[in-house]
């Protein structure tokens, strides 16, 4: 079964916790705070890996958890980081995003790319020794590392599709153009997979060239088989159409090949606008004056494609034919990369969710989940933002609770990465 669109789970790494301790020594009444900080958690990294060509892998494995960071020890030490995951994807894989549907990634490049980022450590006490506070009896924990469900969708990239009826021949034209070895068999529907074939033209000029399962009539409205792959040849800068001009299964080559042209519009009228080739095929069948093959061409003529005369079997005309390609390609723009169109949503920020608020010394650890999610939204550099940042907390009555705990000018409040001093 081939598999080209899957969902899946990643879930980055925590950060450790970072430690409290105290240098000890013999001798020495009291050492300084030493407590190291936790190591960052995990990240999930994705990379598209030529020698795969499905989503095969994804189909019993679809949640990756990358490693924890260690906590912080004594002696300053800090945690390992956690161990990143790395997922390897078919070039032209997309990420999208499960919700919206939104581009996150197209994985056309040889670029790793972050998915989720592994939480931060937290900081060890010796981060919090000052010259008035020498004796830091805290830490701080780690961060949550991201979460996301995210699709992922092969989209092959290649720089010639071929289109046509199931059994005209598009895998034996694959195999005999490029070292690729698809399967050839007289019954519709034998590619259950694209099959993409490297063409060797001449010195320095090849391109990539995709064979996809047989598009049926109806495809487009989701009849068969056809529908799922035409996806796989949206990229395609050149369309090869091969149509079977041998009459031998009691096909019409005309309508035919305006039935395939009718399924690539209703699918997408921007791919039945690509520029096409048309190859007949089968040619070694006829006789040599065959009506069917004179009515087509003098159609193909009159709508001002190129007609290429072909026997895949015999290799007749096939040269011809992938020359013309190379050179029609020469002058095509590149194959399309998708530019990420996924935005983020606003965090929905609740502020009557908990607060906890915890006093250690002169210091004031201020956290909840919708805080988290604030401070990473919030720029601190910009006047407006802090602003805004103030408001909410005063709203939430967060600078209320502390004055009834006690707090004084110039204390320090510290929320998740922000640490300020205090002025009432
Ligand atoms: P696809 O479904 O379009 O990929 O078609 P295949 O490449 O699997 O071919 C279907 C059948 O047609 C197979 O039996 C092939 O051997 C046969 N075939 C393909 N090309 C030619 C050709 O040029 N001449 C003849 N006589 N048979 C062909
Ligand atoms: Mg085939």
């Amino acid at each position: 079964m081939f598999i080209d669109k899957v969902t899946i789970s990643v879930r980055a790494g925590r950060g450790g916790d970072g430690a409290v301790s105290f240098h000890r020594e013999k001798y020495v009444a009291a050492g300084g705070p030493d407590g190291g900080d936790g190591g960052r958690g995990g990240n999930i990294i994705v990379i598209a890996d030529d020698n795969m060509s499905t989503l095969m892998d994804f189909r019993y494995k679809r949640k990756y958890v990358a490693e924890n960071g260690i906590n912080g020890q004594g002696r300053r030490c800090t945690g390992k980081d956690g161990a990143d995951i790395t997922i390897k994807v078919p070039r032209g894989t997309l990420i999208r995003d499960k919700e919206t549907g939104g581009i996150i990634r197209d994985m056309s490049d040889s670029q790793p790319f972050i998915l989720a980022k592994g939480g931060r450590g937290g900081w060890g006490n010796k981060h919090f020794a000052t010259p008035t506070r020498q004796v830091p009896r805290f830490a701080k924990p780690g961060l949550n590392g991201e979460y996301r469900e995210v699709i992922l969708e092969l989209k092959l990239l290649a720089d010639v599709g071929l289109v046509g009826f199931p059994n005209v021949g598009k895998s034996t034209l694959l195999s005999v153009v490029s070292k690729a070895h698809p399967k050839i068999a007289n019954y519709h529907f034998t590619t259950l997979y694209p099959n993409l074939g490297v063409v060797y033209v001449s010195e320095g000029v090849s391109f990539v060239m995709a064979d996809i399962p047989g598009i049926i009539e109806g495809a487009s409205e989701g009849a068969g088989l056809g529908h799922d792959f035409l996806r796989h040849i949206d990229r395609c800068r050149l369309l090869i159409h091969l149509v079977d001009v041998s009459g031998s299964e009691g096909r019409d080559p005309i309508e035919d090949f305006e039935a395939i042209n009718n399924e690539l519009k209703e699918y997408s009228p921007e791919l039945a606008e690509r520029p096409q080739i048309v190859a007949a095929n089968k040619c070694d069948l006829l006789p040599g004056d065959s009506e069917l093959l004179n009515d087509f061409r003098d159609y193909i003529k009159q709508l001002g494609y190129e007609l290429f005369e072909i026997s895949a079997a015999t290799h007749q005309g096939t040269r011809e034919l992938v020359k013309a390609a190379a050179e029609k390609l020469a002058s095509l723009p590149p194959i399309k990369v998708y530019e990420a169109d996924y935005v983020a949503p606003e965090p929905v920020i609740d502020t009557s969710e908990a607060v906890e608020i915890e006093q250690y010394d002169d210091v004031w650890f201020v956290e909840g989940p919708w805080l988290e999610k604030l401070v990473a939204t919030v720029n601190f550099s910009d006047y407006e933002s802090r602003m805004y940042f103030d408001r909410i907390l005063r709203e939430a009555g967060i600078f209320e609770r502390m004055e009834a705990m006690g707090v004084k000018d110039g204390d320090t409040v510290s929320i998740y990465n922000l640490e300020f001093e205090y002025q009432s």
